[in-house]
């Protein structure tokens, strides 16, 4: 059974449909990417995802549950999810531990338990000697380290992530996607992916969704998509060097 399964998801703005009939299955575990130039409706896909947009039309299903519909919108915070964004979005005003911790506190967990995650997540995403800084203090990449170790400290059943290289230089940038693919790995829960860089997607994603003017042109592995392009768009695009 899929985890995330979209079924002709439209998303509107006004009457131009920027989101336009995208269906999706993702099997649980999987890394997909959603690739794409800037502007073709990925972020918006994502944040259909994520609920914070409502669909025009079309349906989410996660698992067994339908998530999203024009008649049904479940919360973020109820769809088991952690997002990204692209500017990370941690709060400047709080320590790393306690940017990290923040979400356990509000679904009131006892200290014991805060304390063991926490470890936990410190030593895996490597963040141990930093817990004390202050987000302002950290290099992009540590900052990156800390956005995921706050999304995944909640064990989330799938991650959403929106351009998450795209603030880093480029030599982090290759850790990073590593670290990323590294975490996927061992805790198994399930990626959607935006890029607009090919090779990130070629290197990362088990399978990847191409997207053109708000629709999927071609679904595929890596392989697939670079081998056998199923339109022109999607032969340029794959050919085309950022
Ligand atoms: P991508 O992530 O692929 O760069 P987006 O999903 O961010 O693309 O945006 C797709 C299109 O939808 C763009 O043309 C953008 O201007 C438009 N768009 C996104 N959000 C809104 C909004 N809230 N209102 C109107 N148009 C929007």
């Amino acid at each position: 059974m899929a985890s995330v399964d979209l079924r002709g998801l439209t998303k509107r703005f006004g009457s131009l449909a920027v989101v336009d009939n995208v269906s999706l299955k993702i099997d649980h575990g999987q890394l997909v990417c959603l690739l794409g130039p800037s502007g073709c409706g990925k972020t918006t896909t994502l944040r259909l995802i994520a609920g914070f947009l409502e669909p025009s039309d079309g349906e989410i299903h996660v698992g067994e549950r339908l998530v999203s519909s024009r008649a049904r919108t479940l919360p973020p915070e109820q769809r088991n999810m952690s997002m990204i964004f692209q500017s990370y979005a941690l709060w400047p005003h709080m320590t790393v531990t306690e940017n990290i911790v923040y979400g356990l506190r509000l679904r009131k967990l006892d200290r014991d338990t805060i304390a063991k995650k926490l470890a936990a997540i410190l030593a895996t995403t490597k963040l141990e000697v930093l817990a004390q800084r202050y987000p302002g203090e950290l290099s992009g990449g540590q900052q990156q380290r800390v956005a995921l170790a706050r999304a995944l400290i909640v064990e989330p059943e799938t991650l959403l992530l929106d351009e998450p290289l795209s603030n880093l230089d480029a030599n982090l940038r290759e850790e990073m996607r590593f670290e990323i693919r590294r975490l996927h790995d061992e805790y198994r829960y399930t990626t959607v992916y935006v890029t607009h860089d090919q090779s990130e997607a070629m290197t990362t994603a088990d399978l990847i969704a191409v997207m053109n003017g708000g629709r999927v042109d071609q679904i595929g592995t890596p392989e697939d998509i670079y081998a056998r392009p199923e339109s022109e768009f999607v032969a340029r695009f794959i050919g085309a060097s950022n």
